[in-house]
């Protein structure tokens, strides 16, 4: 019999109120389940809601610096079950140990970080422009936060918007991806002990279209954050506008990297190797595109082909594993489609097939793939694929370089690699992107910098870094008048007006 989960509302771990449940697979041996959680519906997030509702008058006024001390908590048990939870992360997701570690890790480092944030929700003390008058800003929490996130990161994403949702003093609906919930329902036994007060979080499963629409709907969530794909944040965008609600969308990418002829080759190639095959190219910052200079070219893509044909496939578990399956059916189908589309745009020049053989059937691999002769503009070279493929483009100078980088509807990170300041410094000012790096591939956020992307990448808002407290807070203007008389703001005879 398969262990049964279930969600957590107002304090109490509680079934769905329907009784249905849903399967998790390993992504990497079918053949193991992981267990059944909740198939929930509006009625649970209608349950969770009004936990959240109530337990928001007590945690709203709850000290600030009190709320960052049960976050650092969190970030100490997170720290003391990192291996065990990302074996759980692993089997769930598919992504080697090594790297559901650092996802782990960039849970632990959001923990500490929000609770030193709750000693420094910093508002603004300004002089007035009248005599005996006091003028400040304040941040004030805005009521039930629903979070709902994707199986990319499966913890990292979650804590990048709980922490700071908790810390600002919202409460906490979530929702996380279908096909990551067991390492989510690890994390909410660490808020439990940990001590955060019954309904402050409440975790309900179940799929998109059912308990995540619920939420966007719902008109006791004033606050949601998304990440995941474009197409599904369109349709949040479009409800949430209906419904006036405050949005961050942290969406799809299309990321580049530049190697420029005076680069280091050497590190160019591990950054590259790292950037679209890491993750199996399921990272929103995944490389897709490498643009490589004329000179260096046809060198660079045989060493590339020659490295990227050694990658060891497998369960993430496994020593010696460098790259892990892809998440599911539909994701494996649509990377197939993706080889066809690449197969009419330019050369394939490496993989192309689902990966079989010892420890691989039962799972979702895919070749490490590489197509060569893409032209900018093309589908290979605009769409998101989401898996372990990736496009090379032939530039002949910086401009085209940057042309070709920017000419995507997406705009989340890039990376170029040269040994030129004044190249650095142009991508750093001509890349329409969120993030740039400089030596180093497109992905590897860190923790305390503001994450996200630009055009159809997000909407506006930062995840992390000190950015994302302004998101989970409202701004609060306070005036205090002590001269003890009418005083008139705006009117042109104000004291000491020098005419
Ligand atoms: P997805 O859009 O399929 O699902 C994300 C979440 O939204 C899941 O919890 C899902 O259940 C929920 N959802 C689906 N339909 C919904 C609906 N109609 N209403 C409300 N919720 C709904 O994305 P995914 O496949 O889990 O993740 C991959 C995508 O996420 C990629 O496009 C990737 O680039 C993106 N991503 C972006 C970032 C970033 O920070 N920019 C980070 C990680 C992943």
């Amino acid at each position: 019999m398969a262990d049964q989960f279930k969600n957590f509302i107002g304090g109490a771990w509680v079934e769905p109120s329907n009784g249905q449940y849903f399967e998790n697979r390993n992504p990497a041996k079918q053949s193991d389940l992981i267990g059944l959680f909740p198939r929930s519906t509006r009625e649970d997030v209608d349950r969770a809601v009004a936990a959240a509702q109530a337990a928001f008058p007590e945690w709203s006024r709850t000290p600030a610096p009190a709320r960052g001390d049960i976050l650092r908590r969190v970030g100490d048990l997170l720290t003391e079950r990192k291996d065990e939870i990302a074996r759980a992360a692993t089997r769930e997701m598919g992504k080697v140990l090594t790297e559901t570690r650092g996802d782990l890790q960039e849970g632990i480092d959001t923990a500490y970080y929000a609770g030193v944030e709750g000693r420094r929700l910093f508002g603004k003390t300004v002089p007035s422009e009248l005599r005996n008058k006091w003028a400040m800003s304040v941040r004030r929490p805005i009521g039930v936060a629903g979070l709902i996130t994707p199986f990319n990161f499966p913890l990292a994403i979650p804590t990048w918007k709980m922490f700071p949702a908790l810390v600002c003093g919202n409460t906490v609906v979530i929702k996380p991806a279908e096909d990551t919930p067991h390492t989510v329902s690890l994390l909410v036994e660490i808020l439990e002990e940990a001590g955060i007060p019954k309904g402050v979080v409440n975790l309900v499963h179940g799929l998109g279209e059912e308990v995540g629409a619920a939420m966007v709907d719902h008109p006791g969530i004033p606050l949601i954050s998304f990440t995941g794909s474009t197409e599904t944040g369109s349709l949040i965008g479009a409800a949430c506008g209906r419904s006036h609600k405050r949005l961050s969308l942290e969406m799809g990418g299309k990321n580049a990297q530049i190697v420029m002829s005076d680069a280091d080759l050497d590190l160019a190639l591990d950054g590259v190797l790292w950037g679209a095959f890491g993750t199996t190219g399921q990272r929103c910052t995944a490389t897709s595109r490498l643009l490589l200079q004329d000179e260096i070219h046809d060198e660079f893509v045989q060493r590339l082909i020659d490295r990227a044909g050694k990658l060891t496939l497998g369960y993430g578990l496994d020593d010696g594993v460098d790259v892990g399956p892809l998440i599911h059916a539909a994701s494996l189908a649509k990377v197939e489609e993706y080889i066809e589309v690449g197969k009419r745009e330019g050369t394939l020049a490496l993989g192309g097939s689902r990966a079989t053989g010892e420890g691989l059937d039962d799972g979702f691999f895919f070749q490490p793939t590489i197509f060569t002769d893409i032209k900018p503009g093309s589908r290979m070279a605009t769409e998101e694929i989401f898996g372990p493929v990736l496009s090379v483009i032939r530039f002949k100078d910086l401009d085209e370089a940057i042309r070709i980088n920017n000419e995507v509807k997406y705009g989340l990170s890039s990376s170029i690699y040269t040994r030129d300041n004044v190249a650095s410094f142009r991508a750093f000012q001509d890349l329409d992107n969120g993030i740039t790096y400089v030596n180093a591939p497109t992905i590897g956020a860190e923790a305390h910098l503001p994450f996200g992307g630009v055009k159809q990448t997000g909407n506006g808002h930062r995840e992390g870094g000190w950015e994302v407290y302004e998101f989970y807070s409202e701004t609060k203007v306070c005036y205090l008048d002590y001269s003890g008389k009418l005083q008139r703001a705006q009117i042109d005879n104000y004291a000491g007006a020098p005419y």
